[in-house]
């Protein structure tokens, strides 16, 4: 089948109604066993040393593969570095289709844009809604394992930012992702709740350290709120597609982030947030946006190159959490 390398999550539907398979390059990159090694192929390909470790991993991810030659590309709203990415993977013989998240929320524009790519895959508005029901079910089961996380207490961090993080592309397959998710929520549901942990929520882009929640575990702590793995499960009913994607907060102002950050905090019970930042990227700036407008401590980690935590980062984990004690 036709495989389509998607740089973030994008309106899927059309892939999925054109019978095409979305392939995340992000999943794909973090959970390679040789994840480094992707990132060095940007950076020998001429990639400078003081850019993101993600851009790096996607352009290796996607020269390493053998079956990805055509890419949807989020020119706007997701990252700025993606231009040079496009740019960088058509010199090497991938075909590039850029797509906008207008900045200011146009529906017209929004509306262009959705439609700009239906014609790229060939497909029609009744094609796409028909797409659309089949992930609207699916969406709504990943929300049920969300709750299952800060409500039940019965489903740990990394599950939570796994089973979220893969509503980007369903792992390329709906019907084979959805039994995967139903037979985890009918195992979680019957697990004893975790009890007396620190609750904490994640924020930010998400993390290219490996064992961040497996440690954030280990120091009786756990995350019951992955911010934009979350929103990528577009956790709200929505019947009109080009209002689901003005509705999903991540592409635009950082105010509609706050704005859903302050209300999960508040329902989900929040002792503490760690906001991740990737080094390099310009979304480390809204830091200081986030600390003004966000009353409760948070904790600001940087990662860098995929792997595992350091130790300067283990420390100040560690600081953080016995300050919430
Ligand atoms: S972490 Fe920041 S710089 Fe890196 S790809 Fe994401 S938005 Fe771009």
């Amino acid at each position: 089948m036709r495989k389509v390398g998607i740089t973030t999550t994008i309106p899927v539907e059309i892939l999925f109604a054109a019978g095409v398979v979305p392939v995340d390059l992000n999943n794909i990159f973090v959970t390679h066993s040789e994840a480094r090694r992707l990132v060095e192929i940007a950076e020998t390909a001429g990639y400078p040393r003081n850019v993101c470790g993600w851009i790096k991993g996607l352009y290796g991810t996607v020269l390493d593969s053998t079956d990805i030659n055509e890419l949807v590309a989020v020119a706007q709203g997701d990252c700025t570095n993606t231009h040079a990415l496009m740019e960088t993977l058509e010199m090497e013989g991938v075909k590039t289709i850029p797509f906008s998240f207008p900045f200011d929320r146009d529906r017209d524009l929004m509306r262009a844009q959705i439609e700009k790519l239906m014609r790229y895959f060939q497909v029609s508005w009744d094609q796409v809604a028909g797409a659309k029901e089949q992930l609207d079910t699916l969406r709504k089961r990943v929300w049920e394992v969300d709750r299952l996380t800060w409500e039940e207490n019965k489903v740990n961090g990394l599950e939570n930012h796994l089973y979220q993080v893969s509503c980007s592309d369903c792992e390329g397959d709906l019907t084979r992702f959805a039994s995967k998710v139903e037979e985890f929520i009918n195992e979680a549901g019957q697990r004893r709740p975790y009890e007396g942990t620190i609750r904490l929520g994640f924020i930010g882009v998400p993390p290219i350290i490996t064992d961040l929640y497996d440690y954030i575990e280990e120091q009786d702590a756990r995350v019951v709120y992955n911010e934009i793995q979350r929103q990528f499960s577009m956790p709200f009913e929505c019947e009109d597609l080009v209002e689901q994607y003005l509705l999903y907060t991540y592409p635009y102002h950082v105010g509609g982030r706050i704005q859903d950050i302050y209300e999960q905090v508040a329902k989900r019970q929040i002792d503490g947030i760690i906001h991740y930042t990737q080094s390099f990227c310009f979304r480390q700036i809204q830091d200081l946006i986030i600390r003004k407008k966000i009353q409760v401590p948070i904790l600001t980690l940087e990662g860098d190159n995929p792997g595992k935590l350091d130790a300067r980062n283990k420390m100040r984990l560690d600081t953080f959490l016995e300050m919430l004690r």
